[in-house]
């Protein structure tokens, strides 16, 4: 197997297992078509790439280059990003408890948009604006009362979370206002982040409807807003099961019913703004593993499932354990013709449910040694990695036109030494 035009036997020479490699050329090519799905249909757009994901200053460089921009909920984050040389403008700052150091360095920073959460977060920015003397620029995160994941969307009663201000109960239309009457406040418009790992374009186009109506509302009582932002949680395929959508579709349609909708509602159309994670980096990323222990199992229907141990685990790939995601895995390091094995890829930690492809096809002569290949981890593994059971978390390796860079380097056993003043 090769990927970016190096053999990633030779890249595992370099670097051990278990490793990360990103695709540069994949990583930018799906910015790119992002910005250009989005310019292409004649509206003031922007994109922003929620950082969350995954965030080394070498990823949101690549993405500054095909002009996407940051959004981040923490100061690591956003220290990231602005080490990357990201400017102030470019950040849009969001998270449902910003403290207030995190706030005030975002204020220092100059960065660009605040999406506030709560009443006590508008009091909150609003007084370390003034007292920095300046005015911060804000959106209103609003829950529309959509939730949708994967396949399914549900359009009621989703208030019921930790995320943003409420359109049904009136508290989203409480909060502009407030924020309209604070001086070091400036409301640019409005947020809302549906969910992720999305299929089903209906929620999308519910969550529009209802944010521009609310638009709507905001500009009989006097308020206008210049922006709305849809959040990302477009769905990626981690294996042959899934059916991502048409991003070009998707940004038409999208732009399509703001459109009409404000037309209704008389309003101008505000600049659309979204925040895909998964569906910038997700692709690009391959995790390699060496296996080592296999052990068979026959079940009690007389099938024999294979447990296949790599060197990693739920440290490097929480995913599986924590939402039952599907990853499509390959033997990386030769090409075999032996019959194909039930397994279950599993890790080295010292829990049953560290498991990191529940079910998948191997071949019968796997042996310790060989190199595993798990696609699409570049969203929420690394940036989800754990020292669990004392593992260093691995590094991530760029690769691009058969050249090898690294993003971040592998930890080791010193780095987690060094924290212990003890030891
Ligand atoms: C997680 C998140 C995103 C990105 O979600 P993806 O599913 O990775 O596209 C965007 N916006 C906000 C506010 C988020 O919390």
């Amino acid at each position: 197997m090769a990927i970016g035009g190096m053999a990633v036997t030779d890249v595992v020479r370099e670097s051990g297992t278990p490793v990360m490699m990103l695709d540069e050329s994949h990583v930018r090519a799906a910015a790119r078509s992002y910005t250009d799905a989005y310019a292409a249909t004649g509206a003031d757009t922007a994109v922003y790439y929620a950082g969350k994901a995954f965030l080394a200053t070498t990823v949101a460089k690549w993405l500054q280059a095909e002009g996407v921009r940051i959004d981040v909920c923490t100061r690591g984050e956003l220290e990231i990003a602005v080490r990357a040389g990201i400017p102030g403008a470019d950040i849009l700052f969001h998270g449902n408890n910003k403290s207030e150091s995190e706030i005030a360095r975002a204020l220092e920073l100059g960065v660009g948009r605040f999406v506030l959460d709560s009443f006590q977060e508008i009091a909150r920015v609003a007084a370390l604006a003034a007292d920095a003397g300046v005015t911060a620029q804000c959106l209103i995160r609003v829950t529309v009362g959509v939730e949708a994941h994967t396949h399914e969307f549900i359009a009621t009663a989703h208030e019921d979370q930790k995320f943003g201000l409420a359109l049904s109960d009136g508290s989203a239309r409480e909060a502009v206002h407030r924020v309209s009457t604070l001086p070091s406040l400036e409301l640019l418009g409005l947020h809302s982040h549906i969910g992720s790992q999305i299929f089903d374009p209906a929620g999308f186009e519910v969550a529009a409807r209802r944010l521009v109506g609310f638009a709507g509302e905001l500009a009989v009582d006097g308020i206008e807003v210049t922006e709305l932002n849809l959040g990302g949680g477009m769905g990626i395929a981690y294996t042959s099961a899934d059916d991502p959508l048409d991003l070009f579709r998707m940004a038409d349609a999208i732009v399509e019913i703001v459109r009409k909708e404000c037309e209704a509602a008389d309003i101008p159309v505000p600049r659309i703004a979204v925040e895909p994670g998964r569906a910038i980096i997700g692709p690009a990323g391959v995790t390699l593993y060496t296996v080592g222990t296999i052990k068979p199992v026959e079940l009690d229907n007389g099938i024999v499932r294979t447990f296949v141990s790599i060197d990693g685990g739920m440290s490097d790939n929480i995913r599986t354990a924590l939402y039952d995601a599907e990853y499509t895995v390959t033997v990386a390091n030769r090409v075999s013709d032996a019959e194909a094995m039930l397994c279950r890829v599993v890790g080295k930690h010292c829990e049953s449910g560290d498991i990191v492809v529940r079910d998948c096809w191997l071949p019968a002569d796997l042996a310790p040694g060989d190199l595993l290949a798990v696609a699409a981890t570049g969203a929420y593994c690394r940036s989800m990695a754990s020292n669990y059971n004392q593992l260093p978390r691995p590094g991530v390796m760029a690769v691009a036109d058969g050249r090898l860079s690294t993003v971040l380097r592998a930890e080791t056993l010193d780095d987690l030494l060094a924290l212990d003043p003890g030891a």
